[in-house]
């Protein structure tokens, strides 16, 4: 009751930041003028409920809620896309490419009173290599004739082709029956989406490195203990903790005071402990002690970590320690040992004394921030063509690869994918990566760039 009533004091998180699977997400591809807009008002109502923003290619690729026979799915629309009178083909190919990647299922818009294009045959070329499910609509269908033009576009091989006229709303409910029948339940490519609530931060590291005395410095009397997953065999134990003004989700703090050291396996215990408290972390701060060398399980931690795709701030603990020998050690070994972690703000404290404990904050918010960062299309593309006009790729066997455009795919963590003309060296994506994070200022957060060559 007393926490119950500590929570209210500190106002309205007495909801979990909860993690929601999120809806299927449907792509409406199609090069421009066949009705995809259109269509979309028609689908949502025309209530135009934008739900976020996604730096698309050209353009921005917008989102809507919408809903059809009591199942809910996100409706991506790629219209509006620039025409540039060169090489329109592959651009709206590509356009759609990046959509459809991040889409469960698409609708493919074309124009029966066109008939398919080039263009229409670029798209239908990508989707087949991508192999999602496609809801084939013939637009502009307004009349019987044009309806049984419809059939003709059995042709292209993708399955039956609706007619819909969304100009005057015909024939989108069959469609649309079709479309619901093919996605899944949740969205298999969306990140889940965690809302409301304290951020949600994992004390990670060995034994003995000083979780618990941190979490105690910082937590003083302040803390609410939650009990995450009742019923569970693990039972971690959550605590929100003020820190400063805010509320602050420590995730299985029951194991972090549950000082089990089992003789066999104790290695492997800790593992599933540290996997399973960054699933539902946003930010790690990984704890090394500096009174002791760098051992293979600090090292073995802090890789999980990366890989977990986590916000990461390094803090090193047991500062009140150190000597000057101990401290020319460290920096070496920290030069060896942690240099593909340079990126993550570092901060050093001690736990036992508190010294510098209110550094860990401020390093949390510039990790997530990171973490969270998006960056238009626009901005990207700038850099990147600068970055190329400076420093082209080197020319290799007579070849030389060129970015063509690029975009950020998804955040938390920030990836991004380049479209090319060829593979890029590795040295040269390399040099790509540290010059995002100068430019961009990821401190904090890993980031993903991925490359898709076109033929
Ligand atoms: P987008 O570029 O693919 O998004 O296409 P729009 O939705 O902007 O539509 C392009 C043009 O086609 C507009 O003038 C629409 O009014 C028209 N249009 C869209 N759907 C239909 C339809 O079902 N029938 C007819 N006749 N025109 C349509
Ligand atoms: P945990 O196993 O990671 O939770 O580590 P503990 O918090 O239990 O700390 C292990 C030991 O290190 C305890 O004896 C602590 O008092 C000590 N310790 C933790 N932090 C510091 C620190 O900053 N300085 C010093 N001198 N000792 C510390």
């Amino acid at each position: 009751e007393e926490d119950a009533a500590l929570l209210d004091e500190w106002g309205g998180f007495d909801e979990d930041r909860e993690t929601r699977l999120p809806d299927p997400v449907v792509a409406v591809v199609g090069r421009p003028n066949v009705g995809k807009s259109t269509l979309v008002n028609r689908v949502i109502g025309r209530r135009e409920a934008v739900v976020e923003d996604t730096p698309g290619v050209t353009r921005d690729r917008v989102s809507y809620k919408a809903e059809w026979s009591g199942k809910n799915f996100t409706l991506v629309d790629t219209g509006g896309w620039e025409h540039d009178a060169k090489g329109i083909h592959a651009r709206v190919a590509e356009q759609a490419e990046v959509a459809v990647l991040n889409a469960d299922a698409v609708l493919l818009v074309l124009d029966v009173t066109v008939g398919v294009t080039a263009t229409d045959e670029a798209v239908v070329s990508m989707l087949r290599r991508i192999k999602k499910p496609i809801i084939l609509v013939a637009n502009k269908a307004d009349s019987p004739q044009l309806q049984i033009e419809a059939s003709n576009l059995w042709a292209l091989g993708m399955g039956e082709p609706f007619p819909v006229s969304s100009l005057h709303g015909m024939g989108t409910g069959d469609a649309l029956d079709a479309l619901i029948k093919a996605l899944p339940e949740y969205s298999e490519v969306a990140e889940p989406e965690v809302e409301g609530g304290p951020r949600r931060v994992a004390l990670l590291g060995r034994p003995n490195v000083g979780k618990s005395s941190l979490l105690n410095k910082m937590a003083g009397s302040e803390r609410v203990v939650v009990d995450e997953m009742a019923g569970t065999t693990r039972d971690p134990v959550d605590e929100i903790v003020m820190l400063g003004e805010e509320p602050w989700r420590f995730i299985d703090t029951a194991g972090i005071r549950r000082r089990v050291h089992l003789q066999q396996g104790a290695d492997f215990y800790a593992s599933l402990r540290t996997q399973s408290a960054l699933e539902r972390a946003e930010v790690a701060v990984v704890l090394l002690a500096v009174d002791e060398m760098l051992s293979e399980q600090d090292v073995r931690i802090l890789q999980m970590t990366v890989d977990s795709g986590r916000a990461v701030v390094l803090a090193f603990n047991k500062w009140d320690l150190l000597d000057d020998e101990r401290r020319f050690y460290l920096e070496r070994e920290i030069e060896r040992d942690l240099a593909h972690v340079a990126w993550a703000p570092r901060v050093n404290i001690s736990a036992k004394t508190g010294w510098h404990k209110d550094k860990l904050v401020p390093a949390l918010h510039t990790a997530l921030d990171s973490w969270d960062k998006r960056i238009p299309t626009g901005r990207l593309n700038a850099f990147l063509g600068e970055l190329v006009a400076a420093h082209p790729h080197p020319v290799r066997g007579g070849k030389q690869p060129r970015i063509l455009f690029g975009t950020q795919v998804s955040s938390r963590p920030p990836k991004f994918v380049l479209f090319t003309t060829g593979f890029l060296d590795p040295g040269y994506r390399r040099f790509i990566q540290r010059r995002l994070r100068e430019t961009f200022g990821f401190e904090g957060t890993p980031i993903d760039v991925t490359m898709r060559v076109r033929e």
